[in-house]
């Protein structure tokens, strides 16, 4: 609390002073660039001047300087546990802010659900392929991102993947692998290049019949960036917000530097923490197969499948992807699990402000590979990593 009253009372203080070119050219020298060199001691009006706005400064000082506190929310949205962290004058605000955060991350998942039977996304999966369909702007963001994420990794990631992804859920339960010529068929109607955007209309058009839509890659990632955009339009921008391991994370707690973000890792003779690191204003995303996977026939199968082959992915494995908006982070991080670790390090860093870290299992043992921009803490982790 003390370091927060210190910031805002020398941003006050500065800020008045500047203003008025009454500058003490010790304390205030890189804010005050450009304004007229003072005057030692100044006549004595001046000098009476000063003390009033001294004074002025400090009651505004009083008045903004709020004690804030951290305060912590979840509720079950998308699927998964939605976490909302913010820092409040008190508890009520903090409580009326997540449950406006609740609200809108329920509506986005009343656009993206695949579950639905009402969502938009069923209905443009339903109705898309018959004629273009004019859709919310959400929607046509996703898309847009979605699109964007498939030419960026060659098809790794795939908005389209939904009639793949249906014959694993019945795997999952059944505990019987999808039969071969099921996913042939399957892949026939996936394709994110059946997919038409008319940026002007707003509208999708499928090019394929039979083929269902599957936001679940990227949707937690860009529901947890709109949950922080609108904690900061109402005032609160140190917070962050979590759908399950897709993150967004805003401005740093009172006199920190960032939030700390442990990264969890499937290598368990690590403590499956394998880093920690330190960020604010960024999304992150981790993927990978830790809590959600088939076991069939003594292997198990990654909810994410290959688009290319129709198959879960096998053998444990994590992706993490540090990157501006929330829905790169997350449809990035699913990508980077499909694709090789070099050529997706590399499709990583091609984007700006997009870094990834990656732990895969091989014969031989744990391997980690990070991309040069991933922060400092991660590179150490991985043993014998790259
Ligand atoms: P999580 O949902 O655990 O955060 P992901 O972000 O990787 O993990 O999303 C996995 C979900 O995305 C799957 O359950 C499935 O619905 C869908 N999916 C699976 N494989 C792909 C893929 N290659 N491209 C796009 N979506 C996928
Ligand atoms: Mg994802």
């Amino acid at each position: 609390m003390r370091q927060i009253f210190t910031v805002l009372h020398k941003e006050v203080a500065n800020t008045c002073l500047c203003n008025l070119g009454l500058t003490d050219s010790r304390r205030f020298s890189t804010k005050c660039k450009g304004m007229p060199a003072p005057r030692r001691g100044g006549t004595p009006a001046l000098r009476l001047l000063s003390v009033a706005i001294m004074l002025m400064a400090a009651e505004m000082t009083h008045a903004q300087v709020r004690r804030e506190n951290l305060y912590e929310f979840s509720l079950p949205r998308m699927g998964t546990i939605l976490r909302v962290k913010l820092y409040a004058g008190d508890q009520n605000e903090a409580h009326r802010a997540a449950n406006a955060v609740f609200d809108r991350v329920e509506e986005l998942e009343e656009i993206f659900s695949d579950y639905r039977d009402d969502s938009e996304l069923t209905k443009v999966s339903q109705e898309g392929a018959v004629a273009p369909r004019v859709v919310s702007p959400e929607m046509f963001e996703l898309l847009a991102a979605s699109q964007r994420i498939s030419e960026l990794s060659g098809g790794a990631f795939d908005v389209t993947v939904g009639p793949v992804v249906a014959l694993w859920r019945a795997a999952r339960k059944t505990h019987a692998l999808p039969d071969a010529a099921a996913i042939a068929k399957a892949r026939e109607a996936v394709g994110y290049q059946y997919v038409e955007l008319n940026t002007q209309n707003r509208t999708v058009f499928l090019k394929h019949t039979g083929m269902k839509l599957d936001a679940g890659a990227i949707a937690k990632g860009y529901a947890a960036e709109q949950g922080v955009a609108l904690l900061r339009s109402r005032g609160f921008s140190r917070a962050l917000v979590a759908a399950g391991g897709d993150l967004f994370i805003g401005a740093p707690p009172p006199g920190k530097p960032g939030w700390e973000v442990a990264i969890d890792s499937p290598d368990l003779s690590n403590g499956s923490r394998a880093c920690t690191v330190l960020l604010h204003d960024v999304a992150v995303s981790t993927s990978g197969n830790a809590h959600q996977f088939a076991d069939i026939a003594g292997k198990r199968f990654s909810h994410i499948v290959d688009p290319s082959t129709g198959k879960g992915l096998e053998g444990e494995a994590s992706s993490t992807v540090i990157a501006p908006d929330g829905a790169t982070a997350d449809g990035l991080a699913t990508a980077l699990s499909v694709m090789p670790p070099e050529q997706g390090l590399k499709a990583a860093e091609s984007l700006p402000g997009v870094s990834a870290y990656l732990i895969r299992q091989s014969s031989t043992g744990w391997r980690y590979y990070s991309s040069p921009g991933f922060p400092q803490g991660c590179h150490e982790a991985g043993k014998g990593g790259h």
